[in-house]
């Protein structure tokens, strides 16, 4: 992952005409934090925190708990932060966390202690204005809550402003839940409307109905009744139906627990989990994880769009096959920053002292994904670039010059 957004920060600098010390700059972390947090039973566990770049404001980013977290790992997602966070002009930075830890494997006791031990040892580089941390892969509010109480015990800084992803009674916005979802249906939405398919009919598959798939589909199905969800997929399974899923009642199944597995009736039919990716749909959107088209299966697309809702959900050399075939894919860096939008307006609130309804932060959302999916769409259209070339050709030229 590394890698390959180095390559493309080194290639889309070398167009924009970056100095090679511009461009080491860019590629280096300003800072690296690497600590082992030990547990009072004595396990340890590798912690990180890596500050990408806060040229344009705090570093922002998630923390994530997952096995797998390696140092490599956060320094590509800090990265990617910063890039991300500059594509859709928010003032704020990169930066990325995380702890190498199964968080399903502690007590919540254990939890909350990683939580707080975490907050603890870093809370002289975190702070409203300097770094603001935010959940990720195995962290939630509660877990941001911990951090957010460790963090004030230790510094008397009570504004909120220090973490987002809280609790709504500890300080969180209204409408962050559905904020990734909504930024797609956004960011499909203008999209289509650079390419004058405004208000025509469109088949939609989404992989994964978790929560960013399912507010994409239930937010889609109200504000576009010209777009119609023709297949869905959870782990268990892909429900078809080419007339039109009934998303209420799939998101209500999804969210009292169940599979897509039991969702099947005689007219909506259930597939395997992988069959949703071959679906005969003009848009496929992708809201499960990373990797899931590869050159294993990017054979079998037949949809005209793709949107990356996922982080990382199409490979490279996947993409570039599609691309090559002329399938246009929304990239992640613009399609899923509905999510840190909505972070930062979570952290203005709190440095404000504000509440704001839903309807504010919503419109808000919009105000920043609409200018950035035209500023990608117009720099792919000029410099005649795949959108997601253009979306960091964006990103560095206000990484560098604003
Ligand atoms: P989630 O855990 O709520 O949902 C994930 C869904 O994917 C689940 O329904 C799961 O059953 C499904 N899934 C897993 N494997 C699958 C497979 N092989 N085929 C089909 N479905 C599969 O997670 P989420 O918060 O909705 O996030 C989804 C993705 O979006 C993740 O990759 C996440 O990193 C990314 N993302 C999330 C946010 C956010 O705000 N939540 C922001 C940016 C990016």
């Amino acid at each position: 992952m590394l890698t390959t957004a180095h390559a493309l920060i080194t290639r889309m600098g070398h167009k924009l005409g970056l100095t090679d010390a511009e461009l080491k700059q860019l590629l280096a972390a300003n800072a690296e934090h690497r600590f082992e947090i030990k547990l009072q039973d004595g396990q340890t566990f590798p912690a990180y925190r890596v500050q990408h770049n806060n040229r344009r404001g705090p570093y922002k980013g998630g923390i994530r708990f997952h096995p797998d977290v390696s140092l490599d790992e956060v320094r590509a997602l800090a990265t990617l932060m910063s890039l991300k966070t500059a594509a859709v002009g928010l003032p704020l930075g990169g930066g990325k966390g995380g702890v190498a830890v199964n968080p399903r494997s502690l007590t919540p006791e254990q939890l909350e202690e990683l939580s707080r031990q975490y907050a603890s040892h870093l809370h002289g580089a975190l702070g409203p204005d300097q770094d603001v941390p935010a959940p990720d892969v195995g962290t939630n509010a509660t877990v941001i809550d911990w951090m957010v109480s460790e963090y004030e015990r230790l510094t008397g800084d009570t504004t909120k402003a220090s973490f987002t992803g809280k609790s709504l009674e500890g300080g969180g916005s209204l409408g962050r839940e559905a904020a990734t979802g909504r930024g797609g249906v956004i960011a499909l939405r203008e999209y289509l409307a650079t390419t004058g398919r405004t208000g025509q009919l469109l088949t939609v598959a989404v992989q994964g109905f978790g929560n960013v798939g399912s507010f994409f589909a239930t937010i889609a199905s109200a504000e576009h009744p010209e777009w119609r969800l023709v297949a869905a997929s959870d782990s268990a399974a892909t429900l078809t139906k080419p007339g039109g899923l009934n998303v209420g009642r799939l998101a209500a199944h999804k969210q009292s627990g169940g599979s897509f597995k039991e969702a099947a009736t005689p007219d909506a039919t259930a597939a395997s989990p992988e069959a949703v990716i071959a679906t005969d749909a003009d848009v496929l959107v992708l809201a499960a994880l990373g990797d899931t088209i590869t050159e294993d299966n990017m054979r079998d697309v037949k949809a005209k769009y793709i949107v990356e809702l996922a982080n990382g959900p199409v490979s490279d050399p996947a993409a570039e096959f599609l691309i090559s075939r002329g399938i246009t894919i929304l990239p992640d860096i613009v399609a899923n920053a509905g999510g840190v939008i909505v972070s930062y307006l979570e952290w203005k609130q709190n440095k404000s002292g504000e509440h704001w309804p839903e309807s504010k932060v919503n419109h808000e959302l919009e105000a920043y994904m609409v200018p950035a999916v035209k500023a990608m769409s117009d720099a792919a259209r000029v410099e005649h670039l795949p959108l997601k070339d253009a979306a960091f050709m964006v990103a560095l030229q206000r990484l560098t010059s604003e």
